[in-house]
This record gives C-alpha cells, sequence and structure tokens, in this order.
C-alpha cells in the first residue's frame, strides 16, 4: 500500500496473498480480487446491505463448481478463506462464515459448498508404448520400459549409484510418458538425441534392475505429468525455469546443490546429474533425489501409490 493510504478494508491481503504464493509457487502470482467478499453483508455499511443469503450460497457454489470443472482460469480462486483466517477485531471477523464459538453464520452457503459433488483425484495414465523418431529419420513404436532402459545407461553412467539410477529412470520416463501426449516431434514423441533424452538400444545390466525396480513410476504435480527435465550439473544452485525458458513451472524452482562444481553445463533447469549421484553416494533414496530438484512433485506408482525408495 503507498504511504499514508488506510488499509481499512484489507485490501493489502494481496500482499499477504503474494506471500502464499511465491513461498508455495515459488513465484508471484496473477490474481483477481473481486470486492465482494470481505463486505459482503456488512450490516453498518451503507452501501453493502445485509447479504441475501440464498444469492450467496448460489454464487459461492457455482463458482466452487465452475473452479473444479476446470472452467476459471487458474487465477482465479474462491478467496473466502480471508474470512476464515481473520482474526478477533478484524473488519472481517464480523462477517466470517463461523463465529469464534463455531456456530456457522452463511449456513446455506456451508451447505451449498458441502453438497457440491467431490472430485476424486485422478491419476495420470502412463502410457504402455512411445513413438521415437530414430536418426536415420524413420519412426519406431517401442514398450515404454524399454525406451527407458535405453535412455539411463546413455543418461548417467551405469556405474553410478543405484539410486542416482533409479531417479534418472523416473525422470527419463515421466519425460517419456509426458511426450507420448504432447509429442516434440510432429506425431512422434521423441528424439534419440539430447534435445529429447539420449537413447541408444543397448542396455546395462545395473540400470535395467534400477529400470525395472521402478516400473511404471513416475513424477507428478497437481494431478499431470512433470516435464522432467534435467541437465549435466550446475554450478551449486539450479536455476528457476523461467530463467532460462519461459514458463514458470512451479516444480521447477533453484535450489542448492551438493555437486560442487562451479560451473553450469546444461540448461540448469530441474535435476543437476551430477549432484543425483553425490545425494546418492551420501546415502539419499531415488525418491529423496527427485524431491529435492523438483519441488513438490509425487513420486507415485501406477496405482496411485507413492513410491519411497
Ligand atoms: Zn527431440
Ligand atoms: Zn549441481
Amino acid at each position: 500500500c503507498p504511504e499514508g493510504s488506510e488499509d481499512h478494508t484489507g485490501y493489502c491481503l494481496h500482499e499477504w496473498y503474494q506471500e502464499i504464493a511465491l513461498r508455495r509457487l515459488g513465484r508471484a502470482a496473477l490474481m483477481v480480487a473481486a470486492a465482494n467478499g470481505p463486505i459482503l453483508g456488512d450490516r453498518t455499511h451503507v452501501a453493502h446491505p445485509p447479504v441475501d443469503a440464498a444469492r450467496h450460497a448460489a454464487y459461492a457454489a457455482e463458482m466452487a463448481r465452475s473452479i473444479m470443472a476446470g472452467e476459471s482460469p487458474y487465477y482465479l480462486a474462491n478467496t473466502a478463506f480471508w474470512l476464515l483466517a481473520a482474526e478477533d477485531g478484524d473488519p472481517f471477523a464480523a462477517n466470517r462464515w463461523y463465529k469464534p464459538d463455531g456456530t456457522p453464520v452463511l449456513r446455506e452457503t456451508i451447505q451449498a459448498l458441502a453438497d457440491l459433488p467431490k472430485r476424486a483425484r485422478t491419476v495420470p495414465s502412463v502410457p504402455a508404448t512411445v513413438s521415437v523418431l530414430l536418426e536415420d529419420g524413420s519412426t519406431v513404436t517401442m514398450e515404454l520400459e524399454d525406451y527407458v532402459k535405453g535412455c539411463v545407461p546413455r543418461e548417467l553412467p551405469a556405474s553410478s549409484p543405484m539410486e542416482a539410477l533409479k531417479a534418472q529412470a523416473i525422470a527419463a520416463r515421466t519425460f517419456a510418458a509426458r511426450a507420448v501426449r504432447q509429442p516434440r516431434h510432429g506425431a512422434t514423441a521423441v528424439c534419440t538425441t539430447s534435445h529429447c533424452q539420449n537413447w541408444s538400444p543397448k542396455h546395462s545390466a545395473r540400470s535395467d534392475k534400477a529400470v525395472d525396480e521402478t516400473r511404471g513410476v513416475v513424477l507428478t504435480f497437481g494431478d499431470e505429468l512433470i516435464g522432467a527435465y534435467y541437465f549435466a550439473h550446475c554450478d551449486g544452485h539450479t536455476r528457476n525455469s523461467e530463467e532460462v525458458w519461459r514458463a514458470a513451472l512451479p516444480y521447477c524452482r533453484s535450489v542448492p546443490c551438493i555437486c560442487g562444481n562451479v560451473k553450469m553445463y546444461g540448461h540448469g533447469v530441474g535435476m543437476c546429474q551430477e549432484g543425483a549421484i553425490r545425494m546418492a553416494q551420501q546415502g539419499a533414496l531415488a525418491h529423496e533425489i527427485l524431491t529435492h530438484y523438483y519441488r513438490g512433485v509425487r513420486v507415485q506408482r501406477a496405482d496411485g501409490t507413492p513410491f519411497t525408495e
């Protein structure tokens, strides 16, 4: 708020929103605030007569429904939690949905929201096959797990610690599974170079074991497969995706890294491969390595249960 301005109605709360957004997403979030919430139903405000409980309930339910159905832009959210978070004496406290003793104020609204159909969290399906553009220009379709077995030893030395190989296998599988939905070469998901992921038909026993032990395991954020980017090594910390590309990916945040290099090799976004090896040498498990480099993601098996190895 500008110096000397007044904030009786709490519009500066957007700064608090931004703090939460920065903490949770690692970036500022575009927000639309409507001035209906805090003063809706303020019985002392001349311009805002007591709330029409039925209309409030209908609007709240419609807003919640459209957000759940994905019909609203992601930055539009029902900000009613202002009221729940308000302190005693706060201008919002008089209009919150629950009185301090727990009795609901806007009963109709609370009931309308409680009556909305519940949406189960979906588990993104992992495709069984992936189309691959070979260097001679031909395209082959192969089993996803076989493809990953051709990637891992090209991306990390097969002599790397097993947990680093497993982390690499999960990242490579996730990258390819996402590319099946969003092909990177016309209708073909991936190529065999570092443009997508390095691949060759050569396998190794150790990297095959890493792929088998993580069979079907992928990285998700929200209900989506993540863009599981990785690179050779960083210079002590990885980069926010928007510093390198345009998109600000909430899970590709700058994080400190123990790889011990002073120069960056690669784009710097996502998992530092040397850092993954170093973490594994120090006893980190694959899921710990992955959640260090990809912030806030879930490492999950095909059935949606967490992978904690
Ligand atoms: Zn490619
Ligand atoms: Zn690093």
